[in-house]
C-alpha cells in the first residue's frame, strides 16, 4: 500500500479515490516528478479488489491491516480568492495600516507563511486577487522550488480613483498604489500588470466593505472603462475577476464579459441564470462577512454595519441563484486577519449549507469548478492523467459526507507530487 519510488515515479496501490468529479472506487494512482513539479500518469481500477463501497464508512473493500482503511484521496483544494500580504505573526496589527508601514521584503515572508498555512490545511492552489510585484516574486520562488508552498496564481488590481482598491489606502497617506481613470489609463495599467508578470486582472464594479470611506453601493468604473479593461486583459491572455456586491455591479460585469464575479452578494435570479449560461463563476466569500458582522475580529463600526447590511439578504438570494444553476466556487477572501489561511474547509461547508449543494457538488466547487474559474481546467482540480499531482489523503469520504471535510481529518497533503504535510499511510 505504501508509495514506492521508481526513479521519479510514484504509485499508490488500491486507494479509494474521488477524482474531482466523481467516485472512482479503488484505484492505483501513479505520478511522475520531474524538476520541481509532478504530473499524474495513470489512474487505473485496482484489479484484485472490489471497487464498490456503498456503506459510507469507507472500509468495505479494505483487508484487515490495510493502512488505507477508512481513508480516501481527493484533489487538493483551490481557493480562488485570497489576499496573502497581511501580518502573519501573532499579536495585534492594524489591518489597513500594517501593509502601509511594512517593507515589501518583509511582507513577502508573511505572505509565504500564509500560503504555507493554507497548504497544510489542504489548499494546494491559491489565487491572490490584489497582487503586485511582491506576489509575482513569491509565485516565481514557489514555482522554482526555492521555497515550499502551494501553487500561486496572481491577479493585478486595476482600480479607479476612489474605487474599492484605492480606498484601502487612507486618503491622507502619501504613498498610494497606482489607479487608472478613463479607458486609456485603464488599458495602460492592464499592460503594466502584464509586463509585471501577473496571471490575471482584478477590478471592482461596486464599492466594498473593508476599505475606508468606501460604500458597497458605489459604482466603480463606467461601462466604457470596464469594456476596455476586459478587452485588453483578454487580448493579453488574462482573465478578469470582478468584485461586485450590488445588482448594478454584477450586471455590468456580466454585460462586459468579466470572467468571474467575486462576492456577488445581491445577485438577482435573472443574473444567476445569465451567469450560468455565460459560464461565469461566483466566489461568494461568506465567512469573511460573517466574521466582520459578528465582530469575531476587531473591526470598526462602519465595517461591521456594512457587513451586516450585506448578509441580511445574501443567503436567500444565493440559494435561489444556486437553484438556477449559478456556479459557486471556493473563494474565502482570506487575508490572515478576518479569515485565516486554512479556513477554506470551513468556508466550503458554510457555502454548501447556504446554497444547498450536495457534498459532491460542494467538493467540485473547490476542485474542478474552481480550476475552471481560474483558467486552469486543463491541469488542476482533477486527478487524472496529465493533471498535476496535488492531492489530499483524508479520513472519511467527504464527497458523501461534507462533515468529513475538516483539517483535523487530513492524513497527508501531496503538492507537486511530494508529501508536504502529514505522511502517507504505510502497511
Ligand atoms: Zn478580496
Amino acid at each position: 500500500m505504501a508509495g514506492t519510488t521508481k526513479g521519479t515515479s510514484m504509485q499508490l496501490h488500491s486507494v479509494e479515490l474521488w477524482d474531482g468529479e466523481s467516485d472512482r472506487g479503488r484505484v492505483d494512482l501513479s505520478w511522475t516528478r520531474s524538476g520541481v513539479d509532478a504530473v499524474i500518469t495513470a489512474v487505473t481500477p485496482t484489479s484484485n479488489t472490489a471497487p464498490t463501497d456503498t456503506s459510507g464508512n469507507g472500509d468495505a473493500a479494505s483487508a484487515e491491516g490495510d493502512a488505507w482503511a477508512g481513508l480516501s484521496i481527493i484533489p487538493g483544494l483551490i481557493d480562488t480568492h485570497v489576499h496573502l500580504l497581511g501580518k502573519a505573526s501573532d499579536g495585534h496589527a492594524d489591518f489597513l495600516g500594517w501593509p502601509l508601514v511594512t517593507r515589501s521584503e518583509e511582507q513577502v515572508l508573511h505572505g509565504l507563511s500564509h500560503a504555507q498555512r493554507a497548504l497544510r490545511a489542504g489548499v494546494t492552489t491559491l489565487r491572490d486577487l490584489s497582487a503586485d510585484e511582491v506576489q509575482v516574486s513569491l509565485r516565481r520562488a514557489l514555482d522554482a522550488g526555492i521555497v515550499e508552498g502551494p501553487r500561486l496564481m496572481v491577479s493585478g488590481m486595476v482600480s479607479m480613483t476612489a474605487g474599492h482598491g484605492d480606498m484601502f489606502t487612507p486618503e491622507a497617506f502619501p504613498i498610494r498604489r497606482q489607479t487608472a481613470d478613463g479607458p486609456d489609463e485603464c488599458r495602460k495599467l492592464v499592460r503594466h500588470w502584464a509586463r509585471t508578470g501577473v496571471d490575471g486582472i482584478k477590478i471592482a464594479t461596486s464599492g466594498g466593505v473593508l476599505s475606508t470611506g468606501d460604500k458597497a453601493s458605489w459604482r466603480n468604473y463606467t461601462r466604457e472603462e470596464i469594456e476596455t479593461i476586459v478587452d485588453e486583459s483578454h487580448a493579453l491572455g488574462m482573465l478578469v475577476a470582478a468584485h461586485a456586491h450590488t445588482e448594478a455591479g454584477i450586471q455590468i460585469a456580466l454585460d462586459t464579459g468579466c470572467d468571474s464575479i467575486e462576492h456577488g452578494t445581491f445577485i438577482s435570479a435573472a443574473q444567476a441564470a445569465e451567469a450560468a449560461v455565460r459560464g461565469v463563476s461566483i466566489a461568494p466569500t461568506m465567512l469573511i462577512n460573517e466574521a466582520i458582522a459578528s465582530r469575531r475580529v476587531p473591526v470598526s463600526d462602519e465595517q461591521a454595519q456594512k457587513a451586516s447590511d450585506v448578509i441580511v439578504q445574501r443567503d436567500g438570494l444565493m440559494r435561489a441563484a444556486a437553484e438556477l444553476g449559478a456556479d459557486f466556487v471556493l473563494g474565502t477572501d482570506a487575508n490572515g486577519y478576518h479569515v485565516k489561511f486554512g479556513d477554506e474547509m470551513d468556508e466550503l461547508r458554510l457555502l454548501a449549507g447556504v446554497v444547498g449543494y450536495s457534498p459532491e457538488r460542494a467538493l467540485q466547487a473547490a476542485t474542478t469548478r474552481a480550476a475552471l474559474a481560474i483558467g486552469r481546467a486543463d491541469d488542476l482540480g482533477r486527478l487524472a492523467p496529465g493533471f498535476k499531482a496535488d492531492f489530499l489523503v483524508m479520513r472519511g469520504r467527504p464527497w458523501e459526507n461534507l462533515d468529513d471535510l475538516r483539517v483535523e481529518n487530513i492524513v497527508a497533503v501531496v503538492a507537486r507530487g511530494k508529501v508536504v504535510a502529514g505522511s502517507l499511510p504505510t502497511a
